[in-house]
């Protein structure tokens, strides 16, 4: 890695095929950040363990996942991009970090409360820590920012006691408290137009989608609900198609529509199309450079194999500190 401002490290779970809320919520960002920071990007496949209920395509998510962060510009030979499972030390750091945890303190937080909520009948021991895991994830690297949304405060506060709490018990310097990196992360509704935009809900855009998926999921994106009839002004402050052409179209076309749609001068049928066309545009060079990965997948593992190798290197130096710092009696002589 060349010699930037920092190191930034985030995570995602392999949810497969990105959609248009992980591109504008994390993946566009990602893509940023490494002008200015060494970047390690992960893909979270222990945490995905503790809400999955089959594992079975777990791989081919992971695969479909590292092609989209690939295609989209996740530049490997400047980024570590590997996967959380070819690291084991993370483990170990994570049965570590859990020593100096406080089982209440995890039992407390808002997230393990919701998730107790959302799946009663799978209230694992690594639910319970998970918390834990996210915090070796970011401090086995030595990473001092983590890009999050301001709602994602409390994890990154946890971290950080976390890593106080370890230092103070073993009186070392040996884990470093990660900064918040806070970035705006927009909150991307679905062709609903109601709800978050995810896989689970079925209201996404699959940034890998062929250009007629794409406009048949554009068609079906519910507008501004008073508009009724052609014939009936518009609101565009209320329409999710309207908040979409301000990401993807000119701001002249934005400008347009944004009268015409209040003088009913333009329907929302034409309105979409538009917003199709630009949307699918706009994504034509990064989808002809999936497909090209897609040719090659033993090349797109190597790039996670490699990045593993990587990770592994730093995560190795770290934990030696960790396991001095302890007391813990060496591996070898
Ligand atoms: Fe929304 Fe466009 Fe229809 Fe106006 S014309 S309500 S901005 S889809």
């Amino acid at each position: 890695m060349t010699q930037k401002k920092g190191r930034v490290f985030s995570g995602a779970r392999p949810t497969g095929r990105q959609h248009l809320g992980n591109y504008l919520g994390a993946m566009k960002n990602y893509v940023a950040l490494q002008a200015e920071y060494e970047c390690i990007y992960c893909i979270v496949d222990l945490h995905a363990l503790t809400t999955l209920e089959t594992t079975f395509e777990l791989r081919q998510n992971t695969y479909e996942m590292a092609l989209d962060w690939l295609a989209v510009g996740i530049r490997p030979e400047e980024s570590i991009v590997f996967v959380q499972s070819h690291v084991p030390q993370v483990t170990e750091l994570h049965t570590i970090l859990s020593m100096v945890t406080p089982l209440g303190k995890l039992t407390d937080l808002p997230t393990f409360k919701e998730k107790v909520r959302s799946q009663p009948n799978n209230v694992n021991y690594g639910l319970v820590g998970y918390p834990v895991l996210m915090t070796a994830d970011i401090v086995l690297y030595k990473a001092g920012l983590v890009p999050v949304g301001v709602d994602q405060a409390p994890h990154i506060e946890f971290a950080r006691e976390t890593v106080r709490s370890f230092n103070h018990r073993y009186q070392t310097t040996a884990l470093i408290e990660p900064e918040m990196k806070v970035t705006e992360v927009p909150k991307v509704l679905g062709i609903d137009g109601q709800q978050k935009m995810g896989k689970s809900l079925d209201n996404h855009i699959e940034l890998a989608a062929t250009d007629q998926e794409t406009t048949q999921r554009v068609m079906s994106m519910v507008t501004d609900p008073q508009r009724m009839r052609r014939s009936d002004p518009g609101r565009p402050e209320v329409c999710n198609v309207f908040t979409m052409h301000k990401v993807f179209s000119l701001a002249e076309e934005v400008s347009m529509i944004d009268t015409e749609c209040r003088r009913a001068g333009i329907g929302c049928v034409d309105c979409k199309k538009r917003f199709a066309a630009n949307l699918n545009a706009h994504l034509s060079s990064f989808r002809a450079r999936r497909a090209e990965l897609d040719q090659t997948p033993d090349a797109v593992w190597d790039v996670l194999y490699d990045g593993a190798r990587r990770a592994r290197q730093l995560a190795e130096a770290t934990m030696e500190e960790v396991r001095a710092a302890i007391g813990l009696a060496p591996m070898q002589r």
